[in-house]
């Protein structure tokens, strides 16, 4: 638990989110501002500030094994998935998460 990360609050329901998925290691809930039809993060409940500091590969596991089967729940099929790690990349929540859009087509190269 990192102070006064938002994120944080969403794992430990200090502040609400519409959560769509929890298990032990990991919460997802639907991004606030969704830039697609589907939006949703998926984060570790344990705080790392950005990908850099993802020291577990069983963390790593865990938090992408629960993709795919969050997007058969949903019956999605086609997602592009997008982890921003620093400013320049376009991270504005210093809590890692994996953000999942679906819902319409994406374009390549991400802008
Ligand atoms: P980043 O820019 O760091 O990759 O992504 C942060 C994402 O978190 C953004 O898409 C933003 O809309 C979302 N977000 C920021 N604050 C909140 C919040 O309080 N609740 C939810 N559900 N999403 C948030
Ligand atoms: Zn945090």
């Amino acid at each position: 638990m990192s102070e006064n990360c938002i994120f944080c609050k969403i794992a430990n329901k200090e502040i609400p989110a519409n959560l769509i998925y929890e298990d032990e290691n990991t919460v997802a809930f639907n991004d606030l501002n969704p830039q697609a039809p589907v939006h949703f993060l998926v984060i570790p409940k344990k705080h790392y500030s950005s990908l850099n500091k993802l020291d577990s590969k069983e963390m790593f596991g865990n938090i992408f094994s629960v993709i795919p089967k969050i997007a058969k729940q949903m019956g999605i099929n086609e997602y592009r998935t997008v982890i921003n790690t620093g400013s320049q990349a376009g991270q504005t929540v210093f809590h890692l998460h994996v953000h999942v859009m679906a819902g319409r087509n994406f374009t390549w190269p991400a802008g």
